[in-house]
């Protein structure tokens, strides 16, 4: 598709980003670029849009930049998927590992319903945990997640993610 090349090269990678040898990659220049952010939530809704989608999940912080906007031009609802004691409701929660430690995700109560077929957004997967607890959620409460869909790609899965839809790829050490 030849969107992808001037997405791929939107995307800006700060060396060092939180911290030492993490080469962070930086969505927020794409945002800036009216047309590459266009085209960018345009290719999500191609593939989303007559899939029966009646869910679009999205992953704090940046599933947010992205999730309503596909979730609008695909006839869905938005539900957030955020990190712990942001959610005012009750919620279900699901941990997961990290590099060191853990995290976590909330989902509130009732925001979706059995039955209902998702899709969760975020802008990066890398070993997939994240989206692991995500999918695990939205199973709990019955719902079927058709897919994962990201951005940008690290080739870096820990945990078997059956399907994953990734615009561009990044190595973890390119530059
Ligand atoms: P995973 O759980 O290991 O797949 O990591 C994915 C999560 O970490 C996503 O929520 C991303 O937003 C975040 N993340 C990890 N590395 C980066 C990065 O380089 N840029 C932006 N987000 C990142």
């Amino acid at each position: 598709d030849p969107r992808l090349q001037a997405i791929f090269e939107a995307i800006r990678v700060i060396p060092n980003f939180p911290k030492p040898g993490i080469m962070f990659q930086d969505i927020t220049t794409l945002l800036l670029n009216h047309k590459v952010f266009k085209d960018t939530v345009d290719m999500f809704v191609d593939r989303y849009r007559d899939m029966d989608i009646s869910v679009v999940a999205g992953v704090e912080a940046r599933g947010f930049m992205f999730g309503p906007s596909i979730a609008l031009a695909i006839g869905a609802k938005f539900v957030p998927l955020r990190k712990p004691k942001k959610l005012p409701g009750e919620v279900i929660s699901e941990a997961y590992e990290l590099e060191y430690g853990t995290d976590c995700l909330e989902m509130h109560v009732g925001a979706v319903q059995p039955g209902e077929r998702a899709v969760v957004i975020d802008d990066l997967v890398a070993t997939g945990g994240t989206l692991s607890a995500a999918i695990k959620l939205l199973e709990r409460v019955g719902a079927e997640v058709a897919e994962c869909a990201c951005v940008i790609g690290l080739p870096q899965f820990k945990v078997k993610l059956d399907s994953v839809y990734m615009l561009v790829f990044h190595l973890p050490f390119n530059q």
